[in-house]
């Protein structure tokens, strides 16, 4: 392997989801959902392989899907976007992440990150050689610590990513915390990349998107997908809407990476994208449930619950079962509970500052959190 990706293990998810399977433990690790997305969309797809597009679609996206992209984030953001321009579609938006890190950033740039991030980023950031600066987000409410960021901002500074909702802490950033780290960019001009694939699984507050304040768009990669919000985590339709000079950029590292990403979905993506309103309500009313099904049964138990404000995952402090640290806690949960959870301090830098913490995710239907929470009363 690379000196760039040597300090990287197989990822925590892959190493869990092999050892709930082992043991068959109900598998509240890996975030993907144990349901099947929309059949609509679905249907869009098999129409699209059936009628013959399934050669290489255009390198940045089928113009349908660009133009569908450009008008829900009209409808998210406010901004009029051009879809030719500024939406590019790509393998996921950990894709659109890598592209973004690829096609903006030199070797050594610092880039800001709040911890804990989502791993990839970090691996990311070290294959573009850049130099990454943390913040910490602390319980119980995760909020942004406003010195520390004002000090990790520098003349340096090139970029900073951003993850609202929040994955793995359930945060939605506040109105006010973004408009400090927008404030920070634009005195120090910096980028802001903004990774808000769960920006419709919002429970509590509002998600406010990055581009949408003042002055921000210009200097703002926003980055969605399809796979939380129609629950298709296996079709890798992800995208980056920004302005030209910026996604000019990073679609040279996508034109380099992936060329162009699979045609029948995106024809499925289009139809996701048509969705009326009554769907989001939907996904949201049938995750608040899940929610609170996980989160009733996680206190019952004597976990201290951080409750999620938004996405499909939610935080705890393990320490009233006393376990040395989240990995020894993880590994009881998966031999002897028989429930897979993620054990959170390789999203840290610093893995100490994760030890206290165990994440569990709730994208799975009813029956599965109910078994779950029975396995956790009964054994832990
Ligand atoms: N995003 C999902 C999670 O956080 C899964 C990601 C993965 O398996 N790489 O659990």
């Amino acid at each position: 392997v690379s000196k760039r990706l040597e300090q990287f293990k197989t990822t925590i998810f892959t190493q869990i989801s092999i050892l709930a399977l082992k043991h068959k433990a109900v598998n509240l690790g890996q975030g993907f959902p144990n349901f099947d997305g929309p059949d609509f969309v679905k249907d869009a797809a098999i129409h699209a392989i059936q009628g013959g597009k399934n050669q290489y679609a255009r390198g940045f996206g089928i113009p349908e899907l660009n133009y569908a992209i450009a008008q829900s984030f009209k409808k998210e953001s406010g901004i009029t976007v051009n879809s030719e321009t500024e939406v590019t579609v790509t393998s996921g938006c950990t894709e659109a992440i890598a592209a973004t890190i690829l096609g903006l950033i030199n070797p050594g740039d610092e880039v800001i990150l709040f911890e804990p991030f989502y791993d990839s980023y970090l691996a990311t950031l070290a294959m573009a050689d850049a130099t990454v600066k943390t913040v910490t987000l602390r319980p119980p409410d995760f909020a942004v610590p406003e010195m520390e960021l004002r000090t990790a901002f520098s003349n340096k500074t090139r970029a900073i990513l951003v993850n609202t909702p929040h994955n793995p802490t359930g945060k939605v950033f506040s109105r006010k915390e973004l408009e400090l780290i927008a404030s920070l960019c634009k005195k120090h001009d910096a980028l802001a990349f903004m990774d808000e694939v769960y920006n419709k699984l919002v429970f509590t507050g509002e998600h406010v998107s990055m581009a949408s304040l003042d002055g921000m768009y210009e200097r703002t990669v926003t980055m969605n997908s399809l796979g939380k919000t129609f629950s298709l985590t296996g079709w890798k339709i992800g995208w980056a809407v920004a302005p030209p000079h910026l996604t000019w950029g990073l679609r040279q590292a996508h034109s380099y990476l992936t060329f162009s990403t699979s045609a029948p979905f995106q024809w499925g993506a289009v139809a996701a994208l048509s969705a009326p309103d009554s769907f989001y309500q939907e996904l949201i009313g049938g995750y608040r449930t899940k929610k609170d099904i996980l989160v009733e049964g996680l206190k019952s138990v004597g976990f201290k619950v951080f409750e999620p404000e938004g996405t499909y995952f939610v935080m705890v402090d393990h320490r009233a079962f006393g376990y040395e640290d989240d990995v020894a806690f993880c590994k009881h949960l998966i031999e002897d509970v028989g429930v897979a959870a993620i054990p959170p301090s390789t999203f840290y830098i610093d893995p100490k500052n994760g030890k206290d913490l165990v994440r569990f995710a709730f994208c799975k239907d009813e029956e599965t959190l109910r078994t779950a929470v029975e396995r956790l009363k009964a054994n832990l």
